[in-house]
């Protein structure tokens, strides 16, 4: 099968690599659309390249049952489907509790085994079992299923930020996730304020219905968001993005009882300074939000289908696997919102 293989930072090739096949358990899908996330960017650009290289990225999967293998029940060849991207054990701790992101067996498409930019990948039983494997309708297209997995992202930082009605958020940084948040806090019925200095991002954003849109360059996020409230700041201020300047400069933005979520991962060695006197008196909850359930999954691929969440507007850009590289070079430039890698026509 083709294949985008990575070898090493800024290095990925469009190779032929051996179809997968399904062990017991597993199932193996035929790739149709596979989502291009800023982790793999990441990735390629060399922050935190998987261990065992060559490997194949790619974690935003929908398409079609190809292969099963022994012993998998109630999925069938044919099927459309998309896929919740970690492997968890199910027993642990943290997957007892529900907080099956934080496994501590997990590992993952692109992360610990091939990802879906590739014409088929394999599916292990460990998904299965999570009930991570969701058909979708027959009129729901691939491309749309793919955008489940950010979504899901973005719902379990919804449920983390506590966000209701009425309350204003913030979202710092405008890339994909950022607008993700912005159309579910606008689904939730919060006001949203978006701070982006890139203006295309900053129009992008307006076009998705963000209340206001603010330039840091411009103007001081914290006096105009103080403005906006009253003096009060924001009942939720999410940062996506990772650079950890921008993440302390935001923290005065978040009102007295408020939620401060880290979304977007931070390098290593991001120290960043709080106030603790505020945090206690104030009680702020600082938080953040890392990758998502099955449950969140589901309900992702549920608000899609319902057409209740118009994901596809975030869709700027599609590829195909012998333009892959195109792709990586438009989300450097921060010219492409979200770009779907489209595989088999
Ligand atoms: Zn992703
Ligand atoms: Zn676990």
């Amino acid at each position: 099968m083709k294949a985008a293989v990575v070898h090493g930072a800024n290095d990925i090739r469009l190779e032929e690599a051996p179809l997968p096949v399904p062990e017991d358990g597993d199932i193996v899908v035929r790739v149709r659309a596979s989502g291009i996330c800023a982790t793999d960017v990441k990735t390629l650009l060399g922050q935190g390249l998987p261990k065992n290289l060559p490997t194949i990225l790619g974690h935003e999967v929908a398409g079609e049952v190809s292969a099963l293998g022994k012993g998998v029940q109630g999925i069938a060849a044919g099927d459309r489907v998309t896929v919740y991207p970690i492997a968890v054990c199910g027993e642990c701790d943290y997957c007892l509790h529900g907080r099956h992101n934080l496994c501590r067996r997990e590992f993952g498409l692109a992360h610990g085994i091939d990802g879906g930019f590739a014409e088929y990948v394999r599916i292990p039983r460990q998904i299965i079992d999570a009930e991570g494997v969701i058909k979708i309708p027959a009129e729901l297209p691939f491309e749309l299923a793919a955008l489940a997995e950010p979504l899901s992202c973005g719902l379990a930082a919804l449920r983390v930020n506590r966000v209701q009605p009425g309350d204003t958020v913030v979202v710092v940084g405008a890339g994909p996730m950022g607008m993700i948040h912005l159309l579910l806090s606008k689904w939730r019925g919060a006001r949203v304020i978006i701070i982006e200095k890139t203006p295309g991002r900053r129009e992008f954003a307006a076009g998705l219905g963000a209340d206001t849109v603010i330039d840091p360059q411009a103007l001081d996020p914290r006096e105009e968001v103080m403005k906006l409230t009253a003096g009060e700041g924001a009942e939720a201020v999410i940062t996506s993005l990772s650079d950890p300047r921008v993440i302390e400069a935001s923290l005065p933005l978040v009102k007295k009882g408020g939620v401060f979520n880290i979304f977007g991962g931070p390098p290593a060695g991001s120290l960043i300074s709080i106030d603790a006197r505020r945090v206690h008196y104030q009680e702020l909850t600082i938080t953040g939000s890392f990758a998502s359930t099955p449950q969140d999954f589901r309900e992702a691929v549920r608000l899609i289908s319902s057409q209740e969440i118009d994901a596809g507007r975030l869709i700027t850009d599609r590829f195909t696997l012998d333009s892959i590289l195109d792709a990586i070079e438009r989300a450097r430039s921060l010219k492409m919102i979200k770009g779907i890698v489209v595989v088999g026509g």
